[in-house]
This record gives structure tokens, C-alpha cells and sequence, in this order.
């Protein structure tokens, strides 16, 4: 029997502002259980087949996706709050993704760069260039994950400082390679049982508002300080941060830590790189969340929302600190794949062309408006923060603020088991994230959040 969901011949689109994705309809459609019969054939399969390291967070067979929703294998359909993590934020399968990857892949699949170069991916370095922030001569560089520009942006700044060390601060997610593991912050599950970790590496405090209740000043002074004291300007490469800290739990800094630490880097002669793997692309309401918080970064790494899905990911910065690395101290096999690149040029139209900057405010309106009535009743919710369509509601002891992540499993859970799919985060796992496609029509939004409401009342 062919394995494709009946619902992919149900075209019926319900909501005229849906943009991209192919027209699967976009309603929460729960017909069996979840897992289904299918989606359990499918995970049974993978527990035998597929390493225990990969755990999965919704338990469905996935067949497609579009707009608002996630489709499975037994017809269910899923209202989408995650983006597969803040990637395909332009809507999953969009149009003009789709169609370029199609011309893409059927005129050549690979080349490698470093070999015979190519118009797309000089193309996305100008497109990155050009919307990055700042109006100094930037320059770019292609890779295949988020993971692999930190390294390269790491790997930049060390060329150009001739300094080793870097300073990365608590709550940071950077990935899951051996330096980004360095970088990451939280033990379980990224780190624990995977050193040894790479040397030259040492964190700070961060600004985290709701729990250390300091301003932007006294926090980013506290890092200074530990900065200058246990570490040196002097040794220091660079000082990567996420400007929202996404993994950590969507915290967003107080006002000033961000200016007060990028100035520190200039005046020091210390490589400031913002890591806009989860923030980039429209996603907090800016084309960069740089934008917000009134910072110029040196160097930039993006990924996720970058190519609609396709895995690409870039470092982009000033020239003259991307310049600075010797011939061929660059690259990878399949960094700037073609196929990836097409992509990316067409999700950049979309965020360009398509109103999605303005669409994340939308959606961000609607997320924290509702969290926030929901807050003004419920105290477990201690904290709702975050720009755009990047919102997050942090669960705590009504009392004593300590992080609950028991209910905010318990709420996920249920939630996703009542066809929304939500993630979590944080430090303490008590924060659940939402991270809609910029795709989703508002029912769909307003819907799932009716869901994580009665999930929490009942939790
Ligand atoms: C996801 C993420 C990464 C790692 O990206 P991968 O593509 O998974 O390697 C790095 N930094 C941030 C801020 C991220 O959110």
C-alpha cells in the first residue's frame, strides 16, 4: 500500500492569508490517537533502526506540511507552533522554495565551491551582506549548520585577534559539535558524557531580567568584570552571545546589556559575534533581533530560517575580520550547496517580498496578548517574554519562583497529544517556546494556544 496520507487530496484552504506550503487544509484534525496505528509502525521501526541518542519530541510518522500544520501518516493534522525549531519560517514547503529547489537540483546537484564556484551562493553572500546589520563592507561564508558557523565564526576571530580564547555566557545554546558543546551552557542533554570539551573557553553571567533582576548595566558590568578579572582582553578572541537566547529559555536581555558588552568588545579589540542561528530571518519581528536591541554585531552566524529548510548556514561580518583568514582556511564539502542556495535565495525573497517581518509582529502580538491574560490569572506562568514570532512562557512555583519543568512537561505533552505541537526549553526545561511558521493563519495560532490554555488548567 502506498504510505501517503489521504489527506493530501483534501485541498481545501480555509484561510485566504495562508501563505506557502502546499494547500493542505489547514485545520487541527485529530482522527485517531497519537501515534496512530501508522505513525507507531513508523516509531517502532525507529527504536530498532535509529540510534536512542535521537529521541523525538512529537510521536507521528510526518507526511507533509504547509501554512499552519503538520500532517501524519494517519491523517491527522497538527497545528504547527515549532517550525521543525524556528526553520521554515517562510512556510513549510513554500512555493518559491520549492520551485527553486526543483530548477536547482535539476540543473546540477553539487560542484563543491571550493572547486568551481557558483552564482547562487555568491548571490546569498551579497543577499547576507546587504541585510546584515551595519553599513561597513561585509563579506560571507557558506556552511551546512548552525553548529559549523559558530565554529567558523570562532575559527575567523581567533585568525584575526591571533587570540585563543573566547567567552561564551550561562543559558548559551551553540550546538553540538565538540567547540560548540564548549560554548553551550546546559550539561543534559548536549554535554554530559561527550568531553572532553575543547580548551579556551570560559563563561560569564548573562542578563537574565526574571532571575537575577538586574538591569542591562549591572549585568553586563558583573560580566565585564569576570570578563577583565579571570579571563584578559588580551587572550580574548571573541564574546559570542545570542542576542534572545533561544535553547536557554527565549530570554530576552535587559535593555542596555547588549550596547554595554558590544562596546566593551570594541573598545577592547575583542570580536563581538552574535549568534542569529535561532533569531535571524524575520523571526523576532526584525530581520535580525540585532536590530532590536540597536547593536551592529562584527560577525553574524544564521541558519534554520535561512533556506525554508534546505540546511545552509552562514557567517557573515566585516570584511577586513572575514578577510583575514589565508586561502583555503575555509570551507567544507558541501558548505553553499547549490540546491541549498536556490533555497535560500527564495525564502530571502519571501521575508523580503511576502510582509513576513511585519507578519512575526502580528503573530507576536497574538502570542504574548494571550499569555499574558492568561498570566494575569494564572501564577504558575511567572514570566512571558520574547520579540515577535519568538515567544516563550517561563512555569514556576507560584511562590517560591523555583522553575517548575514537571508541569511544563505535563502541559507539552498534553498539548501535543491534542494535535499542537509546542516545544520546550531552558535551562531548568520550565519554558515552552512558540515558534509558529509565519505562515500560520491566525485561527490556527489563536486555536493551538486555546489548547496549551486547557492543557494548563487542567495540568
Ligand atoms: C540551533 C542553534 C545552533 C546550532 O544549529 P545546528 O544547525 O543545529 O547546528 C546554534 N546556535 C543557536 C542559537 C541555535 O539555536
Amino acid at each position: 500500500m502506498p504510505r501517503v496520507a489521504p489527506t493530501l487530496t483534501d485541498m481545501s484552504i480555509t484561510d485566504s492569508t495562508v501563505v506557502g506550503g502546499p494547500t493542505l487544509a489547514q485545520e487541527r484534525r485529530i482522527v485517531t490517537a497519537i501515534p496512530g496505528p501508522r505513525s507507531q509502525e513508523l516509531l517502532a521501526r525507529k527504536a530498532s533502526a535509529v540510534a536512542a541518542g535521537v529521541a523525538h519530541t512529537v510521536p507521528i510518522e510526518a507526511v507533509a506540511a504547509g501554512g499552519g500544520v503538520v500532517v501524519d501518516a494517519d491523517g491527522n493534522s497538527l497545528i504547527d507552533l515549532g517550525s521543525g525549531i524556528a526553520v521554515t519560517s517562510v512556510g513549510n514547503a513554500h512555493p518559491g522554495v520549492v520551485a527553486a529547489v526543483q530548477d536547482a537540483v535539476a540543473q546540477m546537484t553539487h560542484t563543491c565551491f571550493m572547486i568551481s564556484p557558483y552564482d547562487s551562493y555568491v548571490s546569498v553572500a551579497e543577499a547576507l551582506n546587504r541585510l546584515a546589520p551595519g553599513d561597513h563592507a561585509k563579506k560571507s561564508a557558506l556552511f551546512n549548520s548552525g553548529a559549523e558557523a559558530v565554529e567558523n565564526a570562532i575559527k575567523i576571530a581567533r585568525k584575526f585577534t591571533g587570540c585563543p580564547a573566547v567567552v561564551a555566557f550561562d543559558h548559551a545554546y551553540h550546538g553540538r559539535t565538540n567547540l560548540t558543546m564548549a560554548l553551550t551552557a546546559k550539561a543534559m542533554p548536549y554535554k554530559s558524557g561527550f568531553g572532553p570539551f575543547a580548551s579556551e573557553v570560559y563563561r560569564v553571567p548573562a542578563s537574565y531580567p526574571f532571575r537575577d533582576e538586574l538591569s542591562g548595566a549591572d549585568a553586563a558590568a558583573k560580566a565585564i568584570s569576570i570578563i577583565e578579572k579571570q579571563i584578559g582582553a588580551d587572550s580574548l578572541a571573541a564574546v559570542i552571545i545570542e542576542p534572545i537566547q533561544g535553547e536557554g529559555g527565549f530570554i530576552v536581555p535587559a535593555d542596555g546589556f547588549l550596547p554595554a558588552i558590544v562596546d566593551w568588545c570594541r573598545a577592547n579589540g575583542v570580536v563581538f559575534i552574535a549568534d542569529e542561528v535561532q533569531t535571524g530571518f524575520a523571526r523576532t519581528g526584525a530581520m535580525f533581533a540585532s536590530e532590536i536591541f540597536g547593536i551592529v554585531p562584527d560577525l553574524i552566524t544564521t541558519a534554520k530560517g535561512i533556506a525554508g529548510g534546505m540546511p545552509l548556514a552562514a557567517v557573515t561580518g566585516r570584511a577586513e575580520i572575514m578577510d583575514a583568514t589565508h586561502g583555503g582556511g575555509l570551507g567544507g564539502t558541501y558548505g553553499g550547496n547549490p540546491v541549498a542556495c536556490a533555497a535560500a535565495l527564495a525564502a530571502i525573497d519571501a521575508f523580503e517580498h511576502e510582509g513576513l517581518i511585519e507578519r512575526a509582529q502580528q503573530l507576536g502580538a497574538i502570542l504574548s496578548g494571550r499569555l499574558r491574560e492568561l498570566q494575569a490569572s494564572d501564577p504558575r506562568i511567572g514570566d512571558v517574554r520574547g520579540h515577535g514570532a519568538m515567544i516563550a512562557a517561563e512555569f514556576v512555583d507560584p511562590v517560591t519562583k523555583a522553575p517548575d519543568a514537571a508541569l511544563t512537561a505535563a502541559v507539552a505533552k498534553a498539548a501535543i497529544a491534542q494535535g499542537v505541537i509546542v516545544l520546550t526549553c531552558g535551562t531548568y526545561g520550565n519554558v515552552i517556546r512558540f515558534l509558529p511558521p509565519l505562515s500560520i493563519p491566525d485561527h490556527l495560532l489563536t486555536e493551538g494556544l486555546d489548547v496549551v490554555a486547557a492543557a494548563l488548567a487542567a495540568a
